[in-house]
């Protein structure tokens, strides 16, 4: 019997299920260079211990984490919803307001599970291309598009993952206005960027912010994302939720670290590092057509002449994001810790 006849057909070019382990100091997944801090291992080790809660599933609500999230952000817990990383926000999304076939308009080059979880979910992406020459949004386009393909939800990615580049609160508001869509504005690495635009959620309802606990909270092993938005975009997310979605570890582990003091001291250390790198990798521009883009997150996106850029960086240790297809001359490296941005400055040195 052949399993792959009963696949959904239009998934079936998409079976690609292999192991691979690659070995190198992570600049792949944009993670944090920070361990947990020994007292908060102490703390989580100390509750594993007296408690006795593991043997009950967990909070369906999440709502000693969504009031803690909601203290932080200066919104009500009824505004919080959380997910299995921010990639199952993205899966609610399309869960709550995509009927098959609907469109959901997508920036290009960015975070690739939009048109992948629409695909999943029946529905079809259509991307946008960003400005050529510093991926700046196209606001007038994006305008245009909304009003011609009426796509149920418009993904905005800031700063841009790949590109590092910002969507500004100026364009934001602009979009907004013109458009009647569910805005989804993904800010996996708006803690790097110190851009806050939260308050909009109160003028504009089908506003929806994107957030995570993998990035600059340094938790992406335990998967924890969420949602902020207005009571009623975060009850419409919530009625595709399955119950007990969050484990309970998850859940106590991520409000522990944010109120915490580390995580803003690990963001202050990344920006620095990324003004000191950023300042490095300008000197190296024009080697071989090398360049690197401004970056408002925690990675930098560089392209080259060299073809094989990541497989020579692989050969020196460091395993960096390279791109295929239209993208072939790009790679995106996270900043991690100073050990290993040395050695990838250096390496970019000695091949350029
Ligand atoms: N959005 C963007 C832009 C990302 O880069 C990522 C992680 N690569 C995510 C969302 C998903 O993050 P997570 O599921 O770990 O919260």
């Amino acid at each position: 019997m052949d399993i792959r006849t009963f696949i959904r057909k239009d998934l079936r070019d998409m079976v690609n299920y292999q192991v691979q382990p690659v070995r190198g100091i992570k600049m792949d997944a944009n993670e944090s260079p920070f361990p947990m801090s020994r007292e908060l291992r102490g703390e989580i080790a100390k509750w594993i211990q007296e408690e006795e809660t593991l043997r009950f599933y967990p909070d369906t609500d999440c709502v000693e984490l969504r009031r803690t999230i909601a203290e932080t952000s200066g919104l009500s817990a009824d505004q919080v919803l959380c997910g299995v990383g921010s990639d199952q926000i993205i899966d609610f999304l399309m869960k709550t307001f995509l009927e098959e076939g609907d469109t959901i308009l997508v920036p290009e080059p960015s975070f690739s599970m939009y048109a992948l979880s629409a695909k999943i979910n029946h529905g079809k992406a259509v991307a946008f291309d960003l400005n050529a020459e510093d991926f700046s949004y196209p606001i007038d386009t994006i305008l245009q598009l909304c009003r011609e393909r009426k796509p149920k939800i418009l993904f905005l990615c800031t700063p841009n993952n790949p590109t590092g580049s910002p969507l500004e609160r100026c364009e934001l508001e602009r979009i907004l206005e013109g458009v009647s869509c569910i805005v989804a504005l993904d800010e996996a690495y708006g803690e790097f960027s110190g851009q806050n635009d939260l308050d909009l959620i109160e003028t504009y309802p089908n506003l929806v912010s994107l957030r995570t606990f993998s990035k600059a909270f340094g938790l992406a092993g335990l998967r924890v994302g969420y949602a902020l938005g207005s009571r009623e975009m975060i009850q419409a997310l919530d009625t595709v939720k399955a119950p007990y979605n969050l484990s309970t570890i998850a859940q106590i582990t991520a409000a522990k670290v944010l109120r915490r003091p580390e995580y803003k001291e690990h963001i202050a250390w990344i920006l620095r590092e990324r003004d000191r790198m950023y300042e490095q990798l300008r000197q190296l521009e024009g080697k071989q057509g090398f360049y690197c883009y401004p970056s408002s997150a925690n990675y930098f996106f560089m392209r080259s002449n060299v073809e094989n850029l990541g497989a020579l960086l692989l050969e020196r240790g460091l395993l960096v994001r390279a791109y295929t297809g239209s993208l072939k001359s790009y790679i995106r490296a996270s900043i991690t810790t100073q050990e290993g941005n040395d050695l990838f400055l250096a390496s970019l040195w000695e091949i350029l």
